[in-house]
């Protein structure tokens, strides 16, 4: 009772007895995330969301408030469909693509079994694993960043996942390397396309030909639509049936299937051109850092990541500039790293502006 009263979590040792085991060292989520004025670091739209967005949302009626949405987002599926060249029942959507990623996970293993991925990847991937009951087995990439083919096959995991373009490496996989992995595997593989619409490469339209894989995409990066909440998966038929039991109905709320429905059809020539410009803007800022001495990876996304000496203190001096970047310290092969991401050209020479503070 005083627990509940006082509201401290501490102070109720019965709720580690009461839940999962392997919940005892899984902590929330938290990066950083107090407002700052420019904030560089999640890699979401720095422009903005489409016009149709913003129009879709302003004509919302309130039966889309009041009634159900729709079980498995069907409307959406279909523009989802067109978009990537797959047939509706090839996809299946979620409350952003954590959640199709958490639910396919769910689906395809049994806690006890292994999850393999390359190293550094997607933060949120060790968490699913805990959050799953499944065994964590990181594989170093490269040293060209390319993925460790022989060493994630080895692992015999049930599920590798892999992400190209890489986050936070911003970094692609060749289509080789994920070839061989679709060969060799033994279970599911899943295929993270987060950043692809900044990329040329692409698994997606081809996913349903390949038995064993589930390639994710957002809505939050190129598209701007992270406050909404809309992912989705394309595989073979059978695979999406799946994930959609695991993830269960009225996923994707009514507002953003509206949303994303406007994003997907009058919203893609706004997006497409804001996507060229980050592409123009991302090879400015690199060559921008080149003359400040430091040097980014090889960006395939809508962020580069930036080797840096000491990457908390940079990130806190920058922060009190009025600047948040995302500080990875001591990255396997990397070291320590600023994660950037590529908006409007004025905001960029901000952050260098601040940046370069921090290297005199
Ligand atoms: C941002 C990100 C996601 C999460 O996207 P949501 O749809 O917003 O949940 C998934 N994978 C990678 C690699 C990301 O960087």
């Amino acid at each position: 009772m005083e627990g509940i009263m006082s509201g401290g979590v501490e102070r109720n040792p019965d709720a580690l007895d009461l839940a999962r085991a392997a919940y005892r060292d899984i902590s929330l989520y938290a990066p950083d995330r107090t407002p700052c004025a420019v904030d560089v670091s999640d890699n979401t739209n720095l422009f903005g969301v489409p016009p149709a967005v913003t129009r879709a949302l302003a004509s919302v009626d309130s039966a889309a408030v009041t009634r159900y949405p729709s079980l498995y987002a069907a409307d959406l599926k279909g523009a989802l469909a067109r978009y990537a060249g797959v047939r509706p029942e090839e996809i299946v959507t979620g409350c952003g693509s954590d959640d199709v990623l958490d639910s396919a996970i769910r689906a395809f293993s049994t806690p006890g079994q292994a999850i393999a991925y390359p190293d550094p990847t997607f933060a949120m991937i060790p968490i699913f694993a805990r959050m799953n009951g499944l065994t964590a087995m990181p594989v170093p990439l490269r040293e060209d960043f390319d993925l460790d083919v022989d060493a994630l096959l080895a692992t015999s995991a049930r599920i590798i996942y892999l992400c190209s373009p890489n986050n936070p490496t911003a970094t692609a996989a060749s289509v080789a390397a994920i070839k061989r992995v679709l060969a060799g595997a033994s279970g599911l593989v899943i295929l993270d396309e987060a950043y692809a619409e900044f990329h040329g490469a692409e698994f997606i339209g081809a996913a349903p030909a390949y038995p064993r894989l589930l390639v994710t995409r957002t809505l939050s990066k190129a598209f701007g639509l992270a406050g909404l909440r809309v992912g989705y998966a394309a595989g073979n038929a059978a695979l999406v049936a799946e994930v959609e039991k695991s993830r269960g109905p009225y996923k994707v709320n009514g507002l953003a299937e509206r949303a994303a429905l406007a994003a997907l059809t009058d919203g893609l020539v706004w997006s497409r051109a804001r996507v060229q410009e980050v592409i123009v803007n991302r090879a400015r800022f690199v060559e921008a850092l080149r003359g400040r001495g430091l040097s980014a990876l090889p960006s395939a996304a809508n962020f580069v990541l930036v080797p840096v000496q000491d990457a908390n203190a940079i990130a806190t001096a920058m922060r009190k500039g009025g600047v948040a970047v995302r500080p990875f310290p001591a990255l396997p092969r990397i070291g320590d790293a600023l994660r950037i991401t590529i908006g409007p050209w004025p905001m960029m020479e901000t952050v260098l502006a601040r940046l370069a503070e921090t290297q005199r």
